[in-house]
């Protein structure tokens, strides 16, 4: 067996500089040379995964087929190298403690001091050399969350340290990301924080072996000889990374800046197949040269930070290049939609998206938004809390039952359309208990999603402890609200549609999370091209209309 090459992406200076994106662009690289590659997050906090957290804090929570609740740059992981990840790909301090200590607990250690070092590091270790063990990687990249200088973040950069040591420069290599800022006044880069940043590193006791470098402006070439000589680094270690339009761009960069064949002469692997990228090429051509535009309404409560709904924004660039549409998605906060406004706020729009959520903030502005998309025959996508805000309009609305809810919302409602599932009503832990990961659906044949998946059955990812109410199924069914996806498991509805809509699906299950650059997710794509549709025709009739003024 070939040694695993093990690569660990640092960040110094400032936070959200982008290591998973950098970390998703190298690894694209390295996969289009013909490298099996993965790549993992090590987060320093203590929660054990993000299930738990408020969208506000770090964005949105990413979900694995295996049910792991992730931090968000494993949705940037999939998206660039379209390999499923796992739980193994995002660790947290959290996790670590728990099971050293579990393993205290044991009696483990044989009467030992259980310590930072070499417990907590011998874990972390263990962690990042699991995905090495399983076989199916030649790379494995791993991001260290936060910044170098981080108290928390110590014994991720230890561990670093120790493995450089055990296994040598050729096979584990650092890359340093850091920010040169820009200073308007003097008209000049900085390269001081970068400096003092691999200084921080090194009093860690490692030597990063790359630095790259975020910057608004160009590098010019005695930059980045100053930075080579104080940073430690060969001048073509020193990889610009300057503010791309589109992050898609950014593994077009690094392959300009020469990062991927820096990395594998670094690593002692052959640099010999240039990377075939003409997939993603054209999906970069389409993605900058749409044809025409659309606007879709993004309804949901945490529109303030756009990382709340990283994976449905970028399912939409992702379906818009398949589309040569440009999707225009406008940020719509649900609390703030009543009757009195909806239709100013909603107007123009050729789709709206009702956003997955938790909790009664904003709901009943999604319902109001629902009941719009439905009666001005506008194309509606519903995903998750945004179905189940679907099933109530329609049975407040159309059933007559003027009282019906979701008991997350209101536990005593005299009609509870979406309720727990009785294996929930037992749990009162809230972290890793929802319905998680991927499950099975049966897809109705003459249906919107019986046309739009290719496959009979189709497996998705869930995050949810609330569902359709079986007992409503005939009745709204009779109505014209009809159940097209099942769960062969369990029954459970997971899709409902009304056909005498243009286009109006509402899914339990997250799509999101499974669109990919090179396999757009077939619901947003039909979804867009829906609302394509809808705007031609709005435009045909804008035509029409002034034709006969
Ligand atoms: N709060 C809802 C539930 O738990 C929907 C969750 C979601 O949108 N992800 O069922």
């Amino acid at each position: 067996m070939n040694t695993i090459k093990y690569i660990f992406v640092t960040g110094g200076v400032s936070s959200s500089l982008g290591k998973g994106i950098i970390a998703a662009s190298l690894a694209k690289l390295l996969q289009a040379r013909g490298y099996r590659i993965t790549i993992q997050k090590l987060d320093p906090y203590i929660n054990i995964d993000p299930g738990t957290l408020n969208p506000y804090e770090h964005g949105e929570c990413y979900v694995t087929d295996d049910g792991a609740e992730t931090d968000l740059d494993l949705g940037h992981y999939e998206r660039f190298l379209n390999v499923p990840t796992s739980q193994a790909n995002n660790v947290t301090t959290g996790r670590i403690y728990q099971s050293v200590i579990e393993k205290e607990r044991r009696g483990e250690f044989l009467g030992k001091t259980v310590q930072v070092i070499p417990h907590i590091t011998n874990e972390i270790k263990e962690r990042i050399q699991l995905l090495g063990r399983t076989g199916k990687y030649d790379i494995v990249i791993t991001e260290i969350g936060g910044t170098v200088g981080d108290i928390e973040s110590l014994p991720y950069i230890e561990s670093v340290r120790q493995m450089k040591w055990e296994l040598g420069d050729d096979n584990v290599l650092v890359i340093h990301l850091t920010l040169i800022p820009y200073l308007k006044a003097a008209g000049e880069l900085k390269t001081k924080p970068t400096q003092h940043s691999v200084k921080k590193l090194m009093e860690s006791g490692i030597k990063a072996d790359i630095l790259v470098c975020r910057t608004e402006h160009k590098l010019s070439n005695d930059l980045r000889k100053k930075l080579a000589l104080f940073c430690n680094v060969q001048q073509e270690a020193v990889i610009e990374s300057i503010d791309a339009s589109t992050i898609y761009d950014v593994p077009i960069f690094m392959l300009e800046e020469g990062l991927d064949s820096i990395t594998l002469q670094k690593l002692n692997l052959s640099d010999a197949t240039p990377p075939d990228l003409v997939q993603w090429e054209q999906f970069l051509k389409r993605h900058k040269n749409p044809k025409s535009e659309v606007q879709i309404g993004l309804i949901g409560k945490y529109v303030e930070l756009q990382d709340s709904y990283k994976s449905i924004l970028e399912s939409f660039v992702h379906a818009g290049a398949k589309n040569e549409v440009k999707v225009n998605v406008v940020p719509i906060h649900s609390e703030y939609i009543d009757d009195s406004n909806i239709a100013e706020k909603l107007s123009g729009l050729n789709g709206i998206l009702v956003a997955p959520g938790f909790g009664k903030r904003g709901i009943e502005g999604k319902i109001e938004a629902v009941r719009y998309a439905r009666e001005k025959n506008l194309p509606f996508l519903g995903i998750c809390l945004g179905m189940q805000m679907a099933v109530i309009e329609f049975s407040r609305n159309i059933l007559g039952l003027k009282e019906a809810d979701s008991t997350e919302m209101n536990p005593e409602t005299p009609h509870p359309v979406i309720d727990l599932m009785e294996d929930q009503k037992s749990i009162s832990n809230k972290g890793g208990t929802m319905r998680l990961g991927a499950w099975k659906c049966d897809l109705k044949e003459n249906s919107i999603v019986g046309g739009v998946y290719q496959y009979k059955t189709i497996d998705e990812r869930h995050r949810h402890r609330y569902e359709f109410n079986d007992k409503y199924k005939n009745q709204l069914e009779d109505a014209g609200l009809i159940a097209t996806g099942i769960n062969p498991q369990t029954g459970l509805v997971e899709i409902i549609e009304i056909p005498a809509h243009p286009w109006f699906v509402g899914v339990q299950y997250h799509p999101e999370y499974k669109s990919t650059v090179a396999n757009p997710h077939p619901l947003f794509v039909s979804f867009v091209k829906a609302a394509h549709d809808h705007s031609e025709l709005s435009t045909e009739k804008v035509r029409e209309n002034n034709a006969t003024i």
